[in-house]
């Protein structure tokens, strides 16, 4: 197989800085604060892309140990520690701009939940948590969300936090000259490298759903998966993407579900809609942080068959032990596969899990440990130029200059596209 090689100067190793991204790699920042999502791209011309800005955690949910600790500590809000790190590791420098920012729904740990300590921002006009935050320490260029303009699917929203997130939208797109766009499924043209398409003609980020709409895989073609009437949760509003470089691929769907509730019909669940459309892929972002009983259901997982799953860990109920069986057996599909969580392990923690799985659920989950690839820190995926390989690095995220603590890799990019 023809490989790109790495120069020696560019490999990650433990203890040192994670090497500066270069023109042509695909950088996937899953970025660690304790609470929520939030990933940072950094694509192969340089384009730049944050994927949600979760500030979820509640105050007493922290006391209470029942939530992770934030990281790399309390001094800072999650979204002010998420600008520092996009500052940090954007090809530009500090002064580098976000060329997007897709939103994958409207819960707090995926853009910023109100806190009562949450502070006005300096325009006066809205408050700071999440994205506010990063916008305070980044410049926005385009924000691609599910509900533009109108915010009224599936019912209107008047929610606080709807509120402020509108008040700062509109305070951005009026001084500050914010693009703001509905994320349209079916369409490939809407996350496009900024510099043209000339010099990586395999790069795609292809819209697979949003709002129950997914993707045929024909054209820009959609389907709505919700009957006519239905009201749907959240959660299952979530934005999808696929990102495909050369044969490399990626997946996330935010907090979609992929167990309808009882009470509800088939349509109560996104992922095997999602799946029949996504196909394999080498990377993929679990979905709604591996909740116990909602999530990552066998035609799903039989379907992606990821290599490696990232799994977003912040409280004490994720990932669920049914979810950990399905994810480690090669019963839902066959083959060596790794994962990697944000958090897994903290003071208080355990008592919360006998409390909602018992005591021999709660020790397989420990028990499992030795078989998560990394379960505390930053999860980078780093692709090679062209896309036929890729690493994944954990970079330590009790300091703000954290180094790197694992390397994992290099795995084979598996090239399988669909449809
Ligand atoms: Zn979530």
């Amino acid at each position: 197989m023809l490989s790109v090689a790495v120069p020696a100067a560019l490999a990650a190793v433990p203890g040192k800085a994670l090497p500066r991204w270069e023109r042509g790699m695909l950088d996937i920042h899953h970025i660690n604060t304790g609470t929520g999502n939030s990933a940072f791209f950094v694509l192969p011309d340089g384009t730049t892309l944050l994927l949600d800005a979760g500030a979820g955690y509640r105050e007493e949910k922290v006391k209470s140990r029942y939530d992770a600790p934030p990281r790399p500590d309390a001094t800072l809000r999650p979204g002010q520690w998420i600008a520092r790190y996009v500052q940090r590791m954007h090809p530009m420098g500090a002064a580098g701009e976000l060329d997007y920012v897709v939103l994958t729904h409207f819960h707090g740990d995926h853009i910023g939940g109100l806190e009562p300590a949450s502070p006005r921002a300096p325009a006066g006009t809205y408050r700071l948590t999440g994205i506010t935050d990063v916008a305070e320490g980044v410049r926005l260029h385009t924000l691609l969300d599910r509900g533009w303009p109108k915010y009224d699917y599936p019912a209107p929203s008047g929610g606080a936090l709807m509120l402020n997130y509108r008040a700062f939208l509109k305070w951005q797109v009026e001084h500050r000259g914010l693009r703001v766009e509905t994320f349209a499924p079916g369409r490939s043209d809407q996350l496009v490298l900024r510099g043209g398409p000339r010099d990586f003609p395999t790069f795609e980020i292809r819209n697979l759903a949003a709002n129950g709409r997914v993707w045929t895989g024909s054209g820009t073609a959609t389907r709505s998966r919700f009957p006519e009437g239905a009201v749907p949760s959240e959660n299952n509003c979530s934005t999808a993407l696929r990102l495909s470089y050369g044969a490399f691929s990626y997946f996330s769907g935010g907090d979609m579900s992929g167990v309808p509730s009882t009470t509800r019909g088939a349509w109560d669940e996104m992922e095997s809609a999602v799946a029949w459309v996504c196909g394999p892929v080498d990377v993929a972002l679990l979905n709604h942080h591996a909740s116990p009983g909602d999530v990552a259901n066998d035609f799903f997982l039989s379907v992606l068959q990821p290599r490696i799953h990232v799994v977003s860990v912040y409280a004490a109920s994720q990932p669920g032990p049914d979810v950990l069986r399905r994810l480690l057996s090669e019963r839902t599909y066959p083959g060596p596969r790794d994962i990697f969580t944000t958090n897994w392990q903290w003071p208080g923690r355990r008592d919360h899990m006998v409390k909602l799985f018992g005591e021999s659920d709660t020790a397989w989950l420990f028990d499992r440990i030795s078989q998560i690839a990394s379960n505390q820190g930053h999860v980078v995926v780093r692709v090679d130029p062209g896309g036929a390989h890729y690493r994944v690095i954990v970079i330590d995220d009790q300091r703000a200059e954290g180094v790197v603590l694992s390397v994992h890799g290099p795995f084979a990019a598996r090239s399988v596209q669909a449809p």
